[in-house]
C-alpha cells in the first residue's frame, strides 16, 4: 500500500483510534451477533446480512461478494475515494494532524469546494435576511406558510438578481474564479474569461450530504418570467453527484429509522412542507429517477418507502426502473395517491397534516397501484385492459427476488384481474423470471476442490502464520520455490517481508491491501471468514498453532528433499518405473 508521506506510526494511531465497528455503523446498520457485527453489505445487492465486521480483528468481510479489508479499505470502497483521502478523513475524525505536505491535489480541491459551499450558505442566508431585495423572497416563503424555524433549519437563502454579486463576493472572500466555476456557482460567458452568476434572483436551497455538509444548491425563481426555469440546480461537481444524494437525508435519517419508513417526495418544497408538518422522515429525489445508489442509500436506514409524488410524476415513475430497483433490493414500496393532481406541498397547505397522515396510511403497494392505474385509464374488465395491466406488472413481479413473495403477488394480481395465474407466469418466463429462479447467495466459505495435498499444506502453513505472526521467523529458512501455488508464493513473501514479529496480532486489513492479485486477496478473505465464523479458533492456543506449523514445515521440507532426490534420479537412471513412483508419491503428498 502506498502510504505516501504518512509515517507508519500515525497510520497506526489513526487505526487504533477509529474503531471499525463505529465507522461502518455510520453507513450500515450493524447488529451484534456473537463476537461479530453483521449488516447488509453496501457493496452488492444484499438482501440478507452478509457483511461481517470484527472488532477484535478490526476488519470487515462480506460472505457474498468477498469484499474485505480494514477500516481504510471500507471507506475507500464506500466513498469511492483514494487511500490518501480515506486516511485524511479518518485522521480528521479522530483529531490527528497529518503532515501538511501530504495533502493530495484532489483532496485539496474538495477541501476548497467544501469551504466554498459553506461560504455560499452563509452568503445566501445573509442576502435573504439583510438585503432589501431578499425581503420579497422572505415574504414569498412566509406566504407559502414556511415558518422561521424551518427557514433556519433548511438554511434557506437568496441570490441577488445581479449578474456578478456572488462572483464578486466569492472572489473577495479569496475563492478563485476556477474554484467558483468548478463548484458550479458561476458560468463562463460568450467572451472567454467573462464570468457570471449561475443563480440570480432565486430562493436558494442548499443540498447537504448525509453528514450535513453543504455540497450543492437548488435555486427557485420567485416570479417566473417566460424564459426562466422554475428551478435550477448545481451541476455535478467533485463533491456532488445527483444520483447519489437525497435531499434532506441529513435531517431525516433518524426519523426514518424511528418511523420504519422513508417518505419519498419529489421537490424541495414538498420535502420542506412535509418536514414542517411533522413528517420528518421525508427525503426528496429532486426530479431524478431513483438509481442504484439512491436505493442503497435508502436501504441503509429502512426497508420501506412510501412514494408521495404528484399523480403524473408518480405514474411515470411507477413504470420506470427506479421503483423496481427498490423492490429488487427487498424494499417494500407503497404509493400514495394525492387527490386532484396535487403535490404534497399543495395538499398539506390546503388540507393540513392530519389529512396527509390519513393519505399515508392508505398508501397501497406498487402492484396494486399499477392495477388501479390501468383500471382508471382503460378499465381491467376488457381483454385489452387485462393484457396491458399484466404487461405493466411483469417488470415489478420479476424484480421480486423472493419466489414466495412473487408467487403471492402473482396470485393476488390474477385474482384482481380475474385471469389465470398461469398467464402471468408465462409472461414472467419470457423474461427469465418464471417459477424456477436461482437460489440466492448463502454465506459460504469457498474451498477449492482441486487443491493438491501439497497446496493444502502450504495453505495451512500460511493460515498458522496469520493466526500467530510471531511464528513467521520459524519459516524464514524456507524458499519461495518450496511453494507450488503462485498465490501462496505471493502471500508467504508478503508475510516474510511485512510482518512485525513482535506483534501479537496481524493487521489482516493491511495484508489484504498489500496483495496484488485477486486470488491472494480472496485467500486471506477466506481465512478471515473462517476466523469470523468459528466460535472458537480452530487452533486456540499458540502451542497448538506452533505444533501444526512445525508439521507443515516438516512436510514441505520433505517435499523438497524428495524433489531433489527425483532430480538426481532423473539424471542418473533411465528407470522409468522408479521415477514415476517417486513422482506419484510427491503428488499424493506422502
Ligand atoms: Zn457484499
Amino acid at each position: 500500500m502506498q502510504s505516501g508521506l504518512v509515517p507508519e506510526n500515525i497510520k497506526e494511531e489513526i487505526k487504533s483510534r477509529c474503531d471499525i465497528v463505529d465507522i461502518i455503523s455510520e453507513y450500515v446498520s450493524l447488529k451484534q451477533r456473537g463476537k461479530n457485527f453483521v449488516g447488509l453489505c453496501p457493496f452488492h445487492d444484499d438482501t440478507k446480512p452478509s457483511l461481517y465486521v470484527s472488532r477484535d480483528l478490526q476488519i470487515f468481510k462480506c460472505f457474498a461478494c468477498d469484499s474485505a479489508g480494514d477500516v481504510f479499505a471500507f471507506l475507500m470502497k464506500y466513498q469511492k475515494i483514494t487511500y490518501p483521502e480515506a486516511l485524511k478523513a479518518l485522521a480528521e475524525r479522530c483529531g490527528i494532524t497529518l503532515p501538511s505536505t501530504y495533502d493530495s491535489k484532489e483532496s485539496k480541491i474538495s477541501e476548497e469546494l467544501k469551504n466554498l459551499n459553506k461560504f455560499a450558505v452563509q452568503y445566501y442566508q445573509k442576502m435573504l435576511f439583510d438585503n432589501s431585495l431578499g425581503n420579497q423572497a422572505l415574504t414569498y416563503l412566509k406566504k407559502r406558510g414556511i415558518d422561521d424555524n424551518i427557514i433556519a433549519s433548511f438554511k434557506l437563502g437568496y441570490s441577488l438578481p445581479n449578474w456578478d454579486s456572488f462572483l464578486n463576493a466569492g472572489k473577495k472572500a479569496g475563492f478563485s474564479e476556477k474554484i467558483l466555476l468548478t463548484g458550479g456557482f458561476i458560468l463562463e460567458g460568450k467572451k472567454q474569461g467573462n464570468y457570471y452568476d449561475r443563480f440570480r434572483g432565486r430562493i436558494m436551497f442548499p443540498i447537504f450530504d448525509v453528514k450535513g455538509e453543504p455540497i450543492a444548491f437548488g435555486g427557485r425563481i420567485i416570479e417566473a418570467g417566460e424564459s426562466d426555469a422554475k428551478y435550477i440546480n448545481s451541476p455535478e461537481t467533485p463533491l456532488y453527484t445527483k444520483s447519489k444524494n437525497l435531499y434532506n437525508l441529513n435531517m431525516a435519517q433518524r426519523a426514518i429509522q424511528k418511523e420504519g419508513f422513508a417518505l419519498l417526495v419529489e421537490g424541495y418544497m414538498d420535502a420542506i412542507s412535509c418536514f414542517q408538518a411533522g413528517f420528518t422522515n421525508v427525503v426528496a429525489s429532486l426530479g431524478t429517477s431513483l438509481t442504484d445508489s439512491h436505493v442503497k442509500l435508502i436501504k441503509r436506514y429502512t426497508d420501506e418507502v412510501i412514494i408521495a409524488y404528484d399523480s403524473d410524476k408518480a405514474g411515470a415513475e411507477a413504470s420506470a426502473r427506479g421503483m423496481n430497483l427498490l423492490i429488487k433490493a427487498d424494499v417494500r414500496v407503497r404509493m400514495l395517491t394525492i387527490p386532484s393532481e396535487k403535490d404534497p406541498d399543495d395538499f398539506i397547505r390546503e388540507n393540513g397534516a392530519d389529512a396527509f397522515r390519513k393519505l399515508i396510511s392508505s398508501a397501497v403497494d406498487l402492484v396494486e397501484y399499477k392495477i388501479d392505474r390501468i383500471n382508471k385509464q382503460i378499465g381491467i374488465d376488457t381483454a385489452e385492459g387485462k393484457k396491458k395491466a399484466v404487461d405493466d406488472l411483469v417488470s415489478t413481479l420479476a424484480s421480486m427476488g423472493n419466489l414466495v413473495q412473487r408467487s403471492e403477488y402473482v396470485k393476488k394480481s390474477a385474482e384482481r384481474l380475474n385471469i389465470e395465474e398461469e398467464y402471468i407466469w408465462q409472461q414472467l418466463s419470457k423474461i427469465g423470471a418464471g417459477k424456477n429462479i436461482a437460489k440466492s447467495t448463502q454465506p459460504t466459505i469457498k474451498t477449492s476442490s482441486k487443491q493438491t495435498a501439497r497446496e493444502r499444506i502450504e495453505r495451512l502453513l500460511i493460515e498458522c502464520l496469520i493466526q500467530c505472526p510471531k511464528l513467521v521467523s520459524k519459516t524464514k529458512h524456507l524458499k519461495k520455490e518450496d511453494f507450488t501455488n503462485s498465490c501462496h508464493i505471493e502471500l508467504i513473501e508478503l508475510l516474510w517481508n511485512n510482518i512485525d514479529e513482535s506483534k501479537e496480532n496481524i493487521e489482516l486489513g493491511d495484508l489484504i491491501n498489500n496483495c496484488s492479485s485477486k486470488e491472494a486477496r480472496d485467500l486471506i478473505s477466506n481465512i478471515i471468514a473462517k476466523k469470523l465464523t468459528l466460535k472458537k479458533n480452530l487452533l486456540s492456543n499458540i502451542e497448538d498453532i506452533e505444533a501444526e506449523l512445525n508439521g507443515c514445515i516438516k512436510k514441505i521440507e520433505d517435499f523438497r528433499k524428495r524433489e531433489s532426490k527425483l532430480a538426481i534420479l532423473k539424471e542418473n537412471t533411465a528407470d522409468k518405473i522408479t521415477i514415476s513412483q517417486a513422482l506419484m508419491s510427491i503428488r499424493k503428498g506422502k
